[in-house]
């Protein structure tokens, strides 16, 4: 049973294929995947190469800047020859260079209470690899009360963290672990590969939840200290008075979180 796939597409995700795990069965299911990208930057640059080398059959892009030369040193999706591009224009290429049969649809647009459900509706998974809070607590919030299932990937400096909020029975969401947004802190320095890494990882609990394996993840967080090469997984729990998910939430509609 091959589902329909071309041959270029068998030979293509070979490796894939020869998985238990995957097989043509699993294939089908990236390739009828709906996955949105919520960030062109450095963690979302491993993410959506991953994704789209997969198979993943639909993939959106949200990003509202351009491409700066300071980008470049981690940001892998983007080219010399992209600067002053629109990001999701220059994602939206490297992804199709890479596979085009990829379905990409590109948002260029910062994300806000107005506009956020119109975006990302209709998606299976959302990998948040953005860069900043308010866009962090506004993805979460719609993901959740929308009954997305989300991927969370952070990078400061050194640290990463990676979690999942899957909207079920029982499960805490991202606000059982931030309650609200921290005070505005300046801008931190970043090595590519530490985003690089947080968004492999991303990539890999979205492809696990496609196969419809779940995560391990929705309980747990994972912390990545790249200077002491370690890795720790921390279980969590739901909150009951966390505002978004607990027994009498605050937050029930979309607003602007950095509050
Ligand atoms: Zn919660």
């Amino acid at each position: 049973m091959s589902f329909d796939f071309s041959e270029e597409e068998s030979v293509r995700y070979s490796r894939n294929l020869i998985l238990a795990e995957v097989g043509w069965p699993g294939q089908q299911r990236f390739r009828s995947g709906r996955v949105a990208v919520v960030g062109a930057g450095g963690i979302g640059s491993a993410a959506l190469f991953y994704i789209a080398a997969a198979g993943v059959g639909h993939i959106g892009i949200v990003d509202g800047d351009s491409v700066e030369l300071s980008n470049l040193q981690r940001q892998i999706l983007h080219r010399l020859d992209d600067l002053g591009r629109r990001k999701v224009e220059s994602a939206r290429d490297a992804i199709m260079a890479l596979n085009p049969h990829c379905q990409v649809k590109t948002y260029d647009t910062r994300l806000h209470p107005a506009n956020i459900r119109e975006v990302l509706r209709g998606y299976d998974i959302v990998l948040d690899a953005s860069d900043n809070f308010e866009t962090r607590f506004l993805v979460a919030d719609c993901c959740w009360l929308e009954k997305i299932p989300l991927v969370s990937a952070a990078v400061a400096a050194f640290q990463g963290l990676l979690l999942v909020a899957d909207p079920g029975p029982g499960n805490p969401c991202y606000r059982c672990l931030m309650p609200k947004p921290p005070p505005p802190s300046r801008q931190e320095g970043i090595l590519g590969a530490v985003a690089g890494v947080m968004g492999c990882l991303q990539a890999m609990e979205a492809l696990k939840l496609l196969l419809g394996r779940g995560s391990d993840l929705v309980r747990r967080i994972l912390t990545y200290d790249a200077l002491k090469s370690r890795f720790h997984s921390i279980k969590r729990a739901q909150m009951p008075n966390c505002p978004l998910c607990g027994e009498n939430p605050s937050v029930t509609g979309l607003v602007n979180s950095a509050r």
